[in-house]
């Protein structure tokens, strides 16, 4: 076992739910934008990254070592792509199922995990101590997990670094951002309002280092009535983006409760058509209990669809993009992600949490194992999940 065996994110998806379609008065994204995998070569990603207009310190600090592995792992992609096949064909606790263009990985016993909330901190230090002590190996498992964390924290990077976005909400921050949200929107609300009244802990909260919140500084600084309000507005913008992308619900008009606690939803199978009972029967497994379930109903492509895609890229990731209303698959996905993918389709945001922190450069994840949103490698559609898609989709007058 190495120090990664906690990775929760292995394969699996980042979601950072929403998409970018604001940017803040200093060039960054008002809200979460969509990580997208790192496939292909390794080099050309960091290179990508290098060029990014929000590169740091701490990137600049450890982009040598970066590089130097980058360049390992790049030439060793056809061994680390044949080892992955070979395990997985080889894996007894797993069995392969044949998704049309794609396989998805099945674990033979679903383990549900108890909730319980677990942490892991990440940077490229640790990477590179790891990559030292294997660099003179043959391809191993060893080197898939390298593979893996260098590519799933350079589409972190590449969130932080080119887009701009700062990873600054954590597990604990709702209350916070709930709190700052309520008094701006009290004060966007009156017109004569020019200074929304936030309390010690809410401007602590959002003027902590890397937060990026020029919006509110811009606001102290002008007495220009006109400007304060052009400056309340965004401030507003921004803190709802942060909010809804850590505790919102997106509700999809193609889904419908159809009985007490039945669930229906209109997909288009896109690239799987040829697999879509198999896909269907997945996803349904998952999303069922004894008294609440959720059918997929497959549809023709049309407009307001989620379509299905696969990936062919070797080291890809599955995950959802909003805008575009696709999910894109690949081989190799475990079904328990399928099924969490799905969930953003359902509406449910991811219950995971990245944060960055600058003093350390490290990355930090929190989340729930026992909690398929929250753990999609294993965890399990809860009660809390079943209330939320209730509230969200009631019943209409004539089916209760
Ligand atoms: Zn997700």
């Amino acid at each position: 076992m190495s120090i990664w065996n906690l990775w929760p994110v292995m394969g699996l998806a980042i979601l950072l739910g929403v998409s970018s379609c604001g940017r803040s008065n200093d060039g960054r994204p008002t809200e979460a934008p969509v990580a997208q995998p790192v496939s292909g070569s390794v080099e050309e990603a960091v290179n990508q990254v290098a060029q990014g207009k929000f590169v740091d310190d701490c990137f600049r600090g450890t982009e040598s070592k970066l590089r130097e592995m980058a360049r390992a792992l790049d030439q060793r992609t056809t061994e680390i792509r044949d080892l992955s096949q070979q395990l997985a064909k080889k894996n007894q606790s797993h069995r392969l199922i044949r998704l049309g263009p794609i396989v998805a990985v099945e674990p033979k016993n679903r383990e549900i995990p108890a909730s319980k909330w677990l942490r892991m901190e990440y940077d490229w230090t640790m990477a590179y101590d790891f990559f030292k002590r294997i660099e003179n190996r043959a391809v191993d498992e060893d080197w898939l997990e390298l593979n893996s964390v260098v590519r799933q924290m350079l589409s972190s990077e590449s969130v932080r670094l080119v887009d701009g976005w700062d990873f600054a909400d954590g597990r604990n921050s709702e209350p916070y951002l709930k709190s700052v949200l309520e008094k701006i929107d009290l004060c966007y609300q009156d017109p004569n309002c020019f200074l929304p009244e936030l309390s010690e802990s809410d401007r602590s909260y959002i003027l902590r280092p890397g937060y990026f919140t020029n919006a509110y500084r811009e606001l102290q600084k002008t007495s220009v009535r006109t400007e304060r309000r052009k400056w309340i507005e965004l401030l507003r913008k921004i803190v709802n983006g942060r909010l809804q992308s850590r505790a919102g619900f997106r509700v999809n008009p193609e889904m419908r409760q159809t009985a007490p606690g039945k669930f229906e939803v209109n997909v288009d199978a896109g690239d799987l058509e040829s697999a879509k009972a198999e896909l269907a029967s997945i996803v349904e497994s998952y999303w069922r209990d004894s008294t609440h379930s959720i059918s997929l109903r497959w549809q023709p492509k049309r407009e307001g669809l989620y379509r299905i895609l696969a990936d062919m890229a070797a080291g890809s990731r599955a995950y959802v993009h909003h805008l575009e209303k696709t999910m894109h698959l690949y081989s190799g996905v475990r079904t328990a992600v399928i099924a969490h993918e799905f969930g953003h389709i359902f509406g449910f945001v991811d219950y995971y949490y990245e944060t960055w922190d600058a003093g350390t450069c490290r990355y930090r994840s929190e989340w729930d194992e026992g909690d398929l949103m929250s753990n999609s490698s294993g965890g399990a559609v809860l009660p809390k999940h079943w209330e939320l898609l209730k509230n969200s989709y009631p019943l209409s007058a004539s089916d209760r």
